[in-house]
């Protein structure tokens, strides 16, 4: 027999100009401007800023500012830096580790070459370094007689789950409303002429907006999948800390001899290595998040090529983290092809965090009308191939 009685929807919430869907680097920079830019925000995630699985929740981030020929970046990377310091100076806590970034190579090396050419056009300060002049001031290092270093002495490390959820609380204590909840995707069908009214969670509950900004991270395909379905290149990544003092490796800075590159002990953590190679695809949800026999052999062989007296060090943690790379690891900041009111940013590609700051005003330029989609970064310039052009 019929109870008679019927569940009613939850009223839908309601009163927020712009609603961000997802608490990593980009969405939480994204709200921070947003507010900064009196607008009524909320931010909802799945599980909460920078958490284990996100891309945002590793415990630190290489920042520099050598791209190669892709000045942008380097333009964004040096703005973040000082936004990055800012943070540091607001929460009083360490965010910013400003120990330099060297990058080993031997020439000729034509993304070193046109790093120092970016660099100098925009009054960033680098140096050359010889062998010699490394193996002085880094002895822990070995440097072979035709290397040389290209260091980067406003560079650094970034605590990166720190500096997300810092940001979120400051976020929160000035008024931002955070909502817990797995949003249901998009498609354009749900439009009414063109605009999203409102997402809804999983759990039925409704929030509507004037503007939505969906910084999904390696989730974006899924949430948004009429403009990143097969756009999106989830790929693992292992990293490897080594027990060593951080008194061990002297005035060592971040280094890169690609595709390695780390961190020294910071905090007592370890010694990073990480490989940037692309590895294989990897679902964020269901992953195996241990780290392989093979990753670590390969960590110690590079470590006892380039700091032989590390490479016994015993391991004290590993990491599984994805980078959620776009067909050429461009960003993607565009407007959804369908929903005019929605925003989708991410394809971070392994190098997007140092970026969060300059992510966030621009998104929030956009939001408020006062910058339009540019190149790079438009879903339409997104081949289905992956095809790396960014490192
Ligand atoms: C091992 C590793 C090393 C890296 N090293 C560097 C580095 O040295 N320097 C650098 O600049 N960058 C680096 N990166 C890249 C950088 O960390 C990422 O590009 C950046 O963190 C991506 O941030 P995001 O905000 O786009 O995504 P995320 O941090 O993944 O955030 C996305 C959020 O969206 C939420 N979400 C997803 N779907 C939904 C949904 N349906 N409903 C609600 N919420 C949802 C998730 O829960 C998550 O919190 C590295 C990345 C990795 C993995």
């Amino acid at each position: 027999m019929a109870s008679g009685c019927t569940t009613l929807a939850p009223p839908p919430r309601k009163g927020f100009d712009v609603v961000v869907i997802g608490a990593g680097v980009f969405g939480i920079w994204t709200a921070y401007k947003l507010h900064l830019a009196g607008r009524r925000v909320a931010v909802i995630d799945a599980v909460g800023p920078a958490h284990s699985n996100a891309s945002s929740g590793g415990e630190s981030r290489v920042t520099r500012c050598g791209y190669g020929d892709k000045e942008l970046y380097s333009e964004w990377a040096w703005r973040s830096i000082s936004e990055w310091q800012m943070l540091s100076a607001r929460t009083g806590l360490p965010i910013f580790h400003p120990l330099g970034v060297l990058w080993v190579h031997t020439p000729p090396s034509d993304l070193v070459t046109a790093s120092a050419r970016v660099l100098k056009r925009q009054n960033i300060p680098f140096s050359l370094l010889d062998a010699d002049a490394m193996r002085q001031r880094y002895p822990v290092m070995r440097v072979g007689p035709n290397e040389v270093g290209f260091l980067e002495p406003a560079g650094g490390a970034l605590m990166a789950r720190r500096a997300v959820q810092s940001l979120a609380s400051e976020l929160r204590a000035s008024g931002v409303t955070f909502l817990s909840g797995t949003v249901a995707p998009i498609r354009r069908e749900q439009g009414e002429q063109g605009a999203l009214r409102a997402i809804t969670t999983q759990s039925g509950e409704r929030i509507e907006a004037e503007q939505f900004v969906f910084a999904c991270g390696p989730w974006l395909d899924r949430v948004c999948p009429d403009a990143m379905a097969r756009r999106l290149f989830v790929t693992r990544q292992e990293v490897f800390f080594f027990s060593v003092d951080a008194g061990a490796t002297g005035a060592l800075p971040v280094w890169a001899d690609l595709p390695f590159y780390g961190l020294p002990s910071l905090e007592g953590r370890g010694f990073k290595v990480a490989n940037d190679t692309h590895g294989p695809r990897m679902d964020p949800d269901t992953g195996d998040r241990r780290a392989s026999a093979a990753g670590e052999e390969a960590a110690r062989a590079f470590l006892a090529r380039r700091f032989p007296t590390l490479a016994k060090a015993p391991l004290s943690e590993t990491r599984v983290c994805q980078y959620e790379n776009s067909a050429n690891g461009d960003f993607v900041i565009d407007r959804h092809p369908g929903l005019d009111n929605v925003w989708v940013v991410g394809g971070g590609s392994g190098h997007g965090f140092k970026h969060g700051p300059a992510v966030g005003s621009h998104v929030a330029e956009l939001v408020t009308g006062k910058a339009k989609p540019r190149e790079p970064f438009l879903i339409a310039s997104k081949p289905v191939q992956q095809d790396r052009a960014v490192q």
